[in-house]
């Protein structure tokens, strides 16, 4: 159940000001308030999904690939195509997310730690 009273949700509007990067009609993206590196940039659809989840099972194909071909853009946007970089989205409690808005974090402008696909516990 999406829950309207969550911060990205009051940046779509315009509620809380964001440091916008990209927008269309059904995406926005925008720099995250607390950068994990460099370059960190929050890809998120417009219409409301609690998560990459939910977003995938309800959302049209369309909406899906145009998302994601959204995301590429604001990497190359970004000028980190070519450096590289990774996207990241947590899904629900055991990940850690915070904001229950699917979205997509663009993490690089330098060289990023190694992400473990292993069990990562904390
Ligand atoms: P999550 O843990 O849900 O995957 O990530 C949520 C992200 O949202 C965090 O990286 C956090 O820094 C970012 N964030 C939280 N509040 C705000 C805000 O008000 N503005 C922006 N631009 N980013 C935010």
């Amino acid at each position: 159940m999406y829950d309207k009273n969550n911060v990205f949700y009051k940046i779509l509007q315009s509620e809380i000001p964001a440091k916008k990067i990209y927008e269309d009609e059904l995406v926005l993206s925008f720099y995250d308030i607390n950068p994990a590196c460099r370059v960190h940039a929050i890809v998120i659809p417009k219409k409301s999904y609690v998560d990459f989840h939910n977003f995938v099972k309800t959302a049209t194909s369309d909406e899906v690939g145009h998302f994601f071909a959204a995301v590429a853009k604001v990497a190359d946007m970004l000028e980190i195509s070519n450096s590289g970089y990774r996207i990241v989205s947590n899904v629900g409690e055991d990940s850690g997310q915070e904001v229950p808005h699917f979205h997509v974090h663009i993490l690089g402008g330098e060289k990023l730690q190694p992400h473990s696909t292993k069990i990562l516990r904390p």
